[in-house]
């Protein structure tokens, strides 16, 4: 019977696809994948593409790695899921006395859930309630960056600063206080990433002064706003905010969602700066890409204004049927005997020069590529109808979206954000790999604008 089904239009008939207009798909229908294996996807018919978007960011070892796997099925065999309020288990007491070993220093406590929006949404209402509960009701507000991006459920979305997602909700979303974010390519100082002082901070201390007092927490994305275009950032920023926030009595939300497991070189993007957040939300790496998790590890100190007799009421009555789910944490427990073994972070300081010196090499003398940045594996593109002025297409082209559907064809899964190109792969990608990748993106991107110009001339 399997033999007669056509899975795409099965697919169609009855899935309505995350983040697309599903007309699209008369022209691009979903390509059904079979099996992975690395950095590699198969779809049906046996064709590969290489998954170098990580599959949304979360694959990070590769597709049906070994290590997790096997962990996996050891786990399904033993115990599956069980309710994590009054009962416990032993992967995810496991899972925190090694995490608790690698995240920033201070961090101590470990709050489930299972999704990076749902992270965001607790870390909000922790802070909220921290200040409640220790004589500061006035604080109720959150501050957040402009483009910034912290998932899509109402809050999250509230906190998130993209047109795209969030226009059409603005009269059901929460008041946000926003904060200008750095923008280093287009630097109103004309500075540099590695010759500024983060001029551009005096917006945010504009900001503090203002609502600093009424202020909860501020909610960012450490280093690299990713569905901004994979800006980047200097760490000095946040350097900087934490001092403000000190001042200010405001926690720090570290949205370290998809920053997380060396994906800018480091275990976490907060170290670069040196810093610690009050609350950071980790997901999409933890589990390598295999099961839905995630989590808020926060202080000592904010733990213990929830903690006391039961009637005084200061409980976090917080719950998610999937809390500490078992499956979930023997993945990450998988994740963390890779990256114990020391081996990927020899594995990054052989290829990663490699892999960012490859793309600069081949795409910054374009005539249309305005920046080439770069932070751990993660490279971003940014395409420019005028390299001088640094003028953007006309989103309307959908640039981006013409690369995508090209290099598909080439088996090259790349995703866009508008039209900045970005490479955020699995970081066991090898340089074989590499070369393969970056040769299918620059084709695609040549013949797109190429035929971009055939078609000015013509009108
Ligand atoms: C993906 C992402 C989220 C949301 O996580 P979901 O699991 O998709 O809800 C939040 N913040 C950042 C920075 C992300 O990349």
């Amino acid at each position: 019977m399997e033999n007669n089904i056509d899975w795409q239009k099965e697919d169609l008939k009855y899935i309505w696809h995350p983040c697309s207009q599903m007309k699209d798909y008369e022209e691009l229908p979903p390509i059904v994948i079979e099996r992975g294996e690395g950095i590699n996807l198969y779809d049906i018919k046996g064709k590969c593409y290489k998954d170098v978007v990580s599959s949304w960011w979360c694959n990070l070892l590769g597709h049906c790695n070994p290590s997790i796997v096997k962990r996996l099925k050891t786990q399904a065999d033993t115990l599956e899921h069980v309710i994590f309020a009054n009962f416990s288990h032993k992967p995810i007491i496991e899972l925190c006395m090694r995490l608790s070993k690698l995240v920033p220093k201070g961090l101590t406590k470990f709050n489930f859930s299972d999704n990076g929006s749902s992270a965001i949404e607790m870390a909000m209402k922790m802070s909220f309630q921290y200040f409640e509960q220790t004589g500061f009701p006035q604080k109720k507000r959150f501050m957040a960056l402009t483009e910034a991006y912290h998932g899509e459920t109402i809050a999250a979305l509230s906190a998130g600063d993209c047109d795209l997602y969030t226009k059409i909700y603005k009269p059901i979303l929460m008041d946000i206080i926003r904060i200008k974010a750095p923008d280093c390519y287009h630097c109103p100082y004309n500075k540099t990433r590695d010759n500024c002082s983060c001029e551009c901070f005096c917006d945010c201390e504009a900001q503090f002064e203002k609502y600093g007092s009424e202020t909860a927490a501020i909610l960012i994305e450490p280093l690299l706003q990713g569905s901004a275009g994979m800006k980047i950032y200097p760490p000095l920023y946040l350097k900087k905010l934490r001092g403000i926030c000190d001042k200010y009595n405001v926690h720090i939300i570290a949205d370290e969602i998809a920053t997380g497991f060396y994906r800018t070189g480091k275990m976490f993007a907060c170290q670069h700066a040196d810093i610690t957040p009050d609350l950071m939300c980790i997901s999409k790496g933890l589990t390598g890409g295999f099961m839905p998790m995630a989590a808020v590890v926060t202080t000592d100190e904010i733990y213990q204004a929830f903690y006391d007799d039961y009637l005084k009421y200061k409980a976090f009555m917080h719950s998610h049927t999937y809390s500490g789910n078992p499956l979930g944490a023997s993945c990450a427990l998988g994740v963390l005997d890779v990256l114990e073994s020391g081996e990927i972070q020899k594995h990054l300081i052989e290829v990663t020069p490699y892999f960012n010196n490859l793309i600069k090499e081949k795409f910054l003398n374009l005539d249309n590529v305005g920046e080439v940045r770069s932070i751990g594996l993660i490279n971003a593109i940014e395409l420019v109808s005028d390299k001088k002025n640094k003028i953007h297409f006309n989103s309307k082209l959908r640039l981006g979206y013409q690369i995508y559907k090209k290099a598909l064809k080439k088996g090259v899964l790349l995703r866009p954000l508008g039209d900045v190109i970005y490479f955020n792969p699995p970081l066991i990608i090898d340089k074989k790999d590499m070369d393969f990748v970056v040769n299918v993106a620059l084709e695609c991107t040549k013949e797109v604008l190429s035929e971009l110009s055939i078609q000015s001339l013509k009108v």
